[in-house]
């Protein structure tokens, strides 16, 4: 339907799948939620999968995340002097927030912001620059905002659903030793016997 061999550079794409940083996203059974209610909000959501970035428990909105780490990445440049390469990301910084911000061509009615968040790097990068030093300094960007959307929404709300579904466990345990013990020792003969 569409051609996707040239809107996205997927040897990029592929490069980065193989990265740990993208394991980290499948280390709860992401099939899992996917069936599931949120845990955290209690809404039943269809597309499940993009409800983890826009549930309204989350603490950050994508949008909040995406514009400030190319703010954080230039202090991460400025912290290792590399200046050349500080130049270069204010060079293409606003170009690189509106390709996020225009519409994707696969993903019907969103931004290309969720194909980052999906691991997909847009080929719009690519022809930013035609500098080999450039387009890697575009990808490193790239990279470091895809880590913050992740370490900001990903991670805590991972933490937060194992902490409740803990609780929910224990509630579980509870119930199950209390109707244990009732069956034990309920009764005239079970009220006898116990101690
Ligand atoms: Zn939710």
């Amino acid at each position: 339907m569409y051609n996707h061999k040239k809107e996205f550079d997927w040897q990029t794409t592929l490069e980065f799948v193989k990265q740990s940083t993208y394991k980290i996203l499948h280390k709860r059974n992401a099939n899992k939620i996917e069936d599931d209610k949120c845990i955290r909000c209690g809404k039943n959501e269809i597309e499940s999968w993009e409800h983890i970035w826009i549930c309204e428990v989350n603490e950050f909105s994508i949008d909040e995340i995406v514009q400030e780490p190319i703010y954080r990445f230039e202090q991460q440049l400025k912290n290792c002097n590399q200046d050349e390469d500080i130049n270069i990301l204010r060079n293409y910084n606003i170009e690189f927030i509106s390709i996020l911000e225009s519409p994707s061509i696969i993903l019907r009615g969103k931004s290309k912001k969720w194909e980052l968040i999906r691991g997909v790097y847009n080929e719009h990068f690519n022809s930013l620059s035609n500098k080999k030093e450039e387009k890697m300094l575009i990808k490193r960007l790239w990279m470091f905002v895809y880590d913050e959307i992740k370490n900001r929404l990903w991670i805590p709300r991972c933490e937060e659903i194992k902490r409740l579904e803990e609780k929910a466990n224990i509630q579980k345990l509870d119930l199950r030793k209390k109707r244990e013990s009732r069956r034990k020792f309920g009764g005239r003969q079970g009220r006898k016997n116990k101690k």
